[in-house]
């Protein structure tokens, strides 16, 4: 078919679409799909904006007032951790920008262009005017465009008129303006029905592009857990500076300098608030997210990391999740016969053995039909048929279109039944697409002045349509008696874990207008298997230790779908299996009290699955649901974390989720579960970790003024502890690997505080022994040194330092000792420790740092002193309280 662009004139081969070579013309001319973007931030603005925050603006007034005083040394060296701060800061940010930027380049949206005469997936932003795409239903539309083919195609326009009910769209016949009829809108998505549409307008002169940009894309707004630790920020910051305020105070009412005393308060602040906290939380969230991206899951919306941790149950799809869905047609049934199929997977050899001797179907009316029937309503294609037929779906692979239907061309395949062949003798006049409600799909095919309607689908449906069968080759009424043999050849095959489809058919004079799904031939049906995929039995086992219920949720038959649940231990002895007739059957109430023991849902409609994912969120629960079709979308919207499927997924259902799995696997999922529980456990070891350092450093500073003792550390002193500690142990902290047990306990409530378990207890009284142990060196090295501060004020610094390194070992787990766990399990971590030590040994034996830093070289005997109550807590700490 040709095609007249009407912006030019000229004429496009439809089946041929664009060449390449003209596409990129025309990108180059007119410019990428797309609508105008955020301005990605540069890494010198990232830079800037690292000293835009309250804290550096106060270091840099006290760079100024040290300045003003002529302390240049001072000056210099603040000003030095300014820009050491920043630079952490903008490492930290740098890369959470960078990986985020990389996934949304991969959740970017793509179309399926022909060009070349062949189908090809590419980026949407990459299409041009003129390019031929085909659509279908669940795609979103990449382009305005006008539809040149298709059948039933039904487009939801509500984004761009507010009005929800589809519209139906008209061919464009290339005479006429394109008008509302015939356009599909960038933005909108197509609800129903398949078609081939010509884009005639990219980008910013779009409708929607007039309207101004809405491209969906990864959600990175901040998580309720970022949140709550910006309040917790907040009130340490004010916190902070009412406890600093006090000490300097103090300070100059005993008659301490006021600069000093105010240097110590303004470094005391920037020592005690964790300004660092946000930045780590959001690194850790990103880098989480891209180790999952390596298992195949990509987090769409950032909040979805921490409810992964609290999931309770995973509501899973049962085809191509659980299973492979690599369809091979087992068994075929004609009413009296049971014929078997042989060979396995996509490969075209086998037989078709029927009462124990291998058939020529085409002697065998009934099996002909059959296989003609299921070949030709079908929308696949595979290698061995005519390959002018334009693949649908992924175009690297020559296996295209649906598994269940790739199978059924393989069976004809193996009868010498080709789909190419059959598309030379039938014309197509008009396809009913199969969907997952009705669960049937149909075409109308005109030949030698006939027209015959094929259809296929779940068999109590095609069996309800049908008042007749064939027998030997001739139409007979359909009694009971044969409804009920069909039923139990139903039955049997799919209590052998088959997918089950009926094959029927009619044939009509050119001039019946009669051409609906009813009155049918019933033809036979068609049992195909679907194996499990072999690494699900043991993620379900996971799930089931880490206290999570996996329930599978299919468009099979019951029977079918217990088989298979039961043997991935899905379904045990106590677990009930609901079909949707029965969902139908119960209102809410009724669904609640029992679905804490559905384990398998069958026979259900997308809509089926919303009950479900609200009837378990109001039992308390915390619902993960996976989902592919358009239909799926409000279920997917509605869970706590809705995942859709990276392969078999359309863009309505991808747009909607939390997270999709490349892979399509089941196994993702749990992985990804594992990913959220790590993550949240690492942000617990760093506010541990953060906090009570900080309390530590505050308290050295609090009760020394109280106690009326020399100021332990100066300001400069206090600032470098700050440098060494707080930013690269912290951060090596959110790298920790996960612990063995993370799958072995209980979810955590969605409700539950960061600081639960005791952490908070932790926290304040690990914070005040090393206080108390930086003032106890402190004092002891000035009595037993004849009040020498400046050796005394170098072994509490060491002394504080030293407690943080040994403490933040004991962050690592919150159950097991290091010794358990191993000291070389996290090697950024030793990296990050050794580092700080560096430094801490560099300014206590470099001269000219020693003068910048006050301090001086320690002997062997005050190593002892800063070793003994820096490592004894620690150590008794790790030795008692955790080694379980
Ligand atoms: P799951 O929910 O496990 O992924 P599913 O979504 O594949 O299952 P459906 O696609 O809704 O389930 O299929 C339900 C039933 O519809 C199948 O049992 C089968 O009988 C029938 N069916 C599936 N695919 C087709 C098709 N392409 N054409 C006609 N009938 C089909």
């Amino acid at each position: 078919m040709r095609v007249v662009n009407i912006n030019t004139g000229e004429r496009i081969d439809s089946d041929y679409g664009l060449t390449q070579r003209e596409a990129k013309k025309r990108l180059e001319k007119h410019g990428y799909n797309e609508l105008i973007r955020r301005e990605k931030m540069s890494p010198f603005k990232i830079f800037l904006s690292q000293f835009g925050d309250f804290m550096t603006w106060v270091l840099m007034a006290a760079t100024a007032i040290s300045g003003f005083m002529g302390e240049k040394a001072d000056a210099v060296t603040i000003l030095i951790i300014i820009v050491l701060n920043a630079v952490l800061g903008f490492i930290q940010e740098y890369k959470t920008e960078r990986s985020l930027e990389a996934l949304k380049e991969l959740a970017a949206p793509t179309a399926k262009v022909i060009r070349d005469g062949k189908l090809i997936t590419i980026k949407a932003r990459e299409l041009v005017i003129g390019d031929i795409i085909e659509l279908e239903a669940g795609d979103r539309i990449p382009a305005d465009c006008v539809l040149i083919k298709g059948d039933d195609v039904n487009a939801d326009e509500s984004i761009l008129t507010g009005e929800s009910i589809p519209v139906e769209k008209k061919i464009f016949k290339g005479i006429e303006f394109p008008s509302g009829e015939n356009m599909l809108y960038m933005g909108c998505s197509i609800v129903r029905g398949r078609g081939r549409a010509r884009v005639i307008a990219v980008g910013m002169n779009t409708e929607m592009g007039k309207i101004a940009g809405m491209l969906q894309n990864i959600e990175t707004g901040r998580t309720p857990l970022q949140n709550k630790l910006d309040k917790l920020g907040e009130i340490l910051v004010y916190g902070c500076i009412i406890i600093c305020g006090i000490v300097t105070v103090t300070g100059i009412i005993r008659g301490e300098d006021a600069y000093k005393m105010f240097l110590i308060g303004v470094s005391l602040a920037v020592a005690a608030i964790p300004e660092g906290l946000p930045a780590i939380v959001t690194v850790s969230l990103a880098l989480g997210v891209q180790r999952m991206m390596k298992r195949n899951a990509l987090v769409r919306k950032l909040p979805a990391v921490e409810t992964l941790g609290c999931t309770n149950v995973i509501c899973s799809d049962k085809t191509g999740t659980l299973t492979q869905n690599k369809m091979t047609v087992k068994k075929i049934y004609i009413v009296d016969r049971n014929c078997d199929v042989t060979g396995d997977g996509y490969s075209t050899k086998g037989d078709i053995i029927c009462n124990g001797s291998r058939v020529n179907v085409r002697n065998i009316k009934e099996l002909r039909m059959l296989i003609e029937a299921s070949v030709i309503c079908n929308n696949s294609s595979i290698p061995e048929e005519d390959r002018k037929v334009v693949f649908i779906g992924n175009s690297n692979s020559q296996y295209s279109g649906d598994p269940t239907e790739i199978s059924l061309l393989i069976m004809g395949a193996k009868s010498g039944i080709y789909r190419g062949e059959l598309l030379r003798k039938y014309r197509v006049i008009k396809e009913n697409p199969f969907d997952s409600e009705r669960k049937m799909m149909s075409v109308l095919c005109g030949y030698d002045r006939r027209r015959y309607l094929f259809v296929k689908g779940a068999p109590e449906r095609v069996l309800n349509k049908c008042k007749s069968y064939l027998e030997n080759g001739e139409e007979t009424s359909l009694s009971s008696s044969i409804r009920q043999k069909i039923t139990y050849a139903n039955n049997r095959m799919a209590e052998s874990a088959l997918r089950v489809l009926a094959v029927a058919y009619k044939e009509m004079d050119s001039s019946n207008v009669n051409t609906g799904e009813d009155d049918l031939v019933f033809l036979g049906l068609v049992g195909m298997i679907d194996p499990p995929r072999e690494e699900v039995r043991d993620s379900v086992i996971e799930c089931r230790l880490a206290g999570i219920i996996p329930v599978m949720i299919t468009g099979d038959h019951k029977l079918t779908a217990r088989a298979i649940a039961s043997e991935l231990k899905i379904l045990d002895k106590d677990g009930m299996v609901i079909t949707g007739e029965e969902l139908d059957r119960m209102n809410d109430s009724m669904l609640e009290k029992i679905i804490d023991r559905a384990r398998v849902f069958a026979r259900v409609n997308p809509s089926h699955k919303y009950r479900i994912v609200r009837a378990l969120k109001k039992n308390g629960m915390v619902v993960a649901m996976t989902g592919d079709g358009v239909n799926d979308a409000p279920a997917i919207k509605e869970a706590d974390i809705g995942i859709a499927m990276g392969i078999s997924g359309t863009d309505v259902t991808k747009e909607v989720s939390s997270m999709i799995l490349l892979d399509d696997n089941f196994a993702t999922i749990v992985s990804a579960v594992r990913e959220g529980r790590v993550i949240y456990d690492n942000i617990r070891k760093f506010l541990r970790y953060l906090l009570s350092c900080n309390i530590g450093e505050v308290l050295t500073m609090f009760i020394s003024s109280f106690l009326s003792l020399p100021i332990p550390l100066l300001p400069i002193q206090i600032l470098l502890v700050n440098l060494a500690t707080d930013g690269l142990p912290a951060m090596a902290l959110s790298l920790e690997p996960g612990e063995k047990d993370v799958m072995s306990r209980r979810p955590r409530r969605k409700d539950e505080s960061i600081f639960s378990d005791g952490l908070r207890a932790k926290i304040i009284l690990r914070g005040s022994l090393i206080g108390l142990c930086t003032i106890a060196a402190f004092s002891m090295t000035l009595v037993y040194f004849e009040g020498n501060l400046r050796l005394s004020r170098t072994v509490a610094l060491a002394t504080l330092v030293m407690s943080q390194l040994f403490h933040v070992f004991e962050c690592r787990s919150e159950r097991h000792s290091v010794f358990k766990i191993g000291f070389f399990t996290n090697i950024y971590l030793v990296a990050a420790v050794l580092s700080s030590m560096i430094l801490l040994i560099t300014i206590i034996y470099i001269p000219w740092l020693q003068s910048i830093f006050y301090t001086q070289g320690l002997n062997l005997l005050q190593w002892g002193i800063v070793l003994a109550f820096s490592g004894t807590i620690s150590l008794i700490s790790s030795l008692i309280w955790y080694s379980k």
